[in-house]
C-alpha cells in the first residue's frame, strides 16, 4: 500500500476481541449486551488478526516506480513505429490502470494500426493489452515476468491513487487534472470487478488507529503530491467512531470502506478476459531498447514499470522499496488497519503487513528487494498488542 487509503488515521478494545482457540470467530457473545436502546444495534465484535511472527508465509518486496513529474504516459515516432509509454506510476498503479491503459489504448491506435505489442505483464501492461484486444487489435504481450511473477503482484491492493504520484514541484500545470481524469475512470471500472468470481475487487471495512499519544509528526523532505481530495464524494467516507463502537485498546478510532484489490484473483480475471479476446502472452526477456524496437508490431506499448528507467534511459525514474509481509488468509477476519505506522490489510490471497515509515520519504531510492526480517518482525510486533487478550 501505500497508506490505505484512510485519512492517515484505531484497535479491538480487548474485551471485544476474540480471543478463543486459534482461528476461531470472535464469539458474539463476547460483546456485552447494551442495557437499552432505541436504534439499530451494530454487533462491534471483529475477529482478531492472527500476527504471530511463527504464522509468516512469506516476504516480499519491490521497487514503485515513482517519477517527480508522473506517469510517462505519452507517444514518439521511432524507427517507423508507435511507441507508447505507460510506465512510472509509483504507489498508484493498480488504482489508476484503467484510465492509463483507455489513454494509451488511444494513442496506439491513432494511425489506424491494428497490431500491437504490449511490452510487460503487471497491471499496466494487462489492463492495456486487454483494452486494445477490445477494440479488435490484434494484441501481443511479450514479458519476461508473467502476472503473477511481476513487481505489481508484490502491492498492498488498496485504491491509492495519489500514493507517490509525482511531486508538487516537478509535475505539469496539466497534470492534476488528468491525474482527476485517470483515477475517476480508473474508478469507474474497477465497479465492474465487485461481486465477479473470485472477488477481484471488493469493499472492505478499514480502521485507522491513531496511538494515543502520538510523537511529533516527521514531514518528508520531499513534497509529494496527495491529491485524494480532488475526489472527495467518489469514495465511501470515513468517520470517527463512537467510543461505544470502537473495539481496540486505543482511544480514539475512525473508519469506513475502501477498496481492495486482491491481486491474484484480479490479475487472473485479466488475464483470462485478455486471452478470450484473443490475445497472446509470450514470455520474452527484452535486453535493451533495441530489442524492444525489433519486435514486428508496428505498435509497441511499453508497460515495463520500473524496468522503464534502464530500458529506455529515464533517468528520473527512482526506486521506491516496500516491503510486504505475508500471513495466512483469514477469512473470518476481513479488514484492514493502520497504526504505529502499520498497515494490515486481511486480502482474500493473504493477510499482508506492511511498515509504512514516518512518511512517503520511506524507501526513497533504495532499490534494494531483498527482504528485510527486521522490519517484518517489528511491523508485526507493533500490531499484536492491538489483539491482546484482556487481562
Ligand atoms: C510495496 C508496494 C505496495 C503497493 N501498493 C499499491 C496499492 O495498494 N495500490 C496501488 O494502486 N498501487 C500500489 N503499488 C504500486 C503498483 O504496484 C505499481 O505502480 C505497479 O505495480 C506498476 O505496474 P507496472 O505494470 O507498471 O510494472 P510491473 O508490475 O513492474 O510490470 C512490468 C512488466 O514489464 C516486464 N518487463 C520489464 N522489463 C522487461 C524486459 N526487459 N523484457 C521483457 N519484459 C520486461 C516485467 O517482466 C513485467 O511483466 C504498490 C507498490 C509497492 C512496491
Amino acid at each position: 500500500m501505500d497508506r490505505l487509503s484512510a485519512p492517515d488515521t484505531p484497535l479491538l478494545r480487548r474485551r471485544q476481541l476474540l480471543t478463543g482457540a486459534a482461528g476461531a470467530m470472535v464469539a458474539a457473545c463476547a460483546a456485552p449486551q447494551a442495557p437499552s436502546r432505541n436504534g439499530f444495534a451494530t454487533p462491534a465484535a471483529l475477529s482478531p488478526l492472527r500476527l504471530d511472527e511463527n504464522r509468516l508465509v512469506r516476504i516480499t518486496v519491490c521497487s514503485r516506480p515513482f517519477r517527480p513529474a508522473g506517469p510517462r504516459l505519452e507517444a514518439e515516432a521511432v524507427d517507423g513505429k508507435v511507441l507508447v509509454h505507460n510506465y512510472g506510476h509509483g504507489g498508484s498503479g493498480w488504482s489508476l490502470s484503467w484510465g492509463c491503459a483507455a489513454e494509451a489504448t488511444a494513442l496506439a491506435l491513432a494511425d489506424g494500426h491494428r497490431r500491437v505489442a504490449v511490452v510487460g505483464a503487471g497491471v499496466m501492461g494487462l489492463t492495456t493489452a486487454l483494452r486494445l484486444a477490445e477494440t479488435g487489435a490484434e494484441v501481443t504481450i511479450y514479458a519476461r515476468e508473467f502476472p503473477m511473477e511481476t513487481r505489481s503482484a508484490r502491492a498492498t491492493g488498496v485504491w491509492s491513487p495519489s500514493s507517490r504520484v509525482g511531486l508538487v514541484d516537478a509535475v505539469g500545470p496539466e497534470f492534476t487534472g488528468r491525474w482527476e481524469r485517470w483515477a475517476r475512470a480508473s474508478w469507474a471500472t474497477h465497479q465492474h470487478y465487485v461481486g465477479a468470481i473470485g472477488d477481484p475487487v471488493e469493499y472492505q471495512p478499514q480502521f485507522y488507529l491513531p496511538e494515543d499519544s502520538p510523537g511529533p509528526r516527521v514531514h518528508a523532505s520531499r513534497d509529494f503530491l496527495h491529491l485524494d481530495r480532488q475526489l472527495s464524494g467518489l469514495t465511501p467516507a470515513w468517520s470517527e467512531m463512537p467510543a461505544a463502537a470502537n473495539p481496540f485498546p486505543v482511544k480514539r478510532a475512525s473508519s469506513g470502506l475502501t477498496l481492495v484489490f486482491n491481486v491474484a484473483a484480479y490479475a487472473q480475471t485479466l488475464a483470462a478476459e485478455f486471452r478470450l479476446r484473443g490475445g497472446r502472452m509470450l514470455r520474452r526477456d527484452l535486453p535493451d531498447r533495441a530489442a524492444v524496437l525489433a519486435l514486428g508490431e508496428p505498435v509497441i506499448v511499453n508497460c515495463t514499470g520500473y524496468a522503464a528507467g534502464a530500458l529506455f534511459g529515464d533517468r528520473t525514474v527512482v526506486p521506491v522499496r516496500g516491503q510486504i509481509n505475508w500471513l495466512p488468509p483469514q477469512p473470518e477476519a476481513r479488514y484492514g488497519l493502520i497504526h504505529r505506522q502499520v498497515a494490515a490489510l486481511s486480502r482474500r490471497d493473504g493477510v499482508v503487513v506492511q511498515y509504512l515509515g514516518p512518511n512517503d520519504d520511506w524507501g526513497f531510492g533504495d532499490d534494494s528487494e531483498i527482504p528485510d526480517h527486521d522490519e517484518m518482525s517489528e511491523a508485526l510486533a507493533r500490531l499484536r498488542p492491538l489483539f491482546a487478550p484482556d487481562t
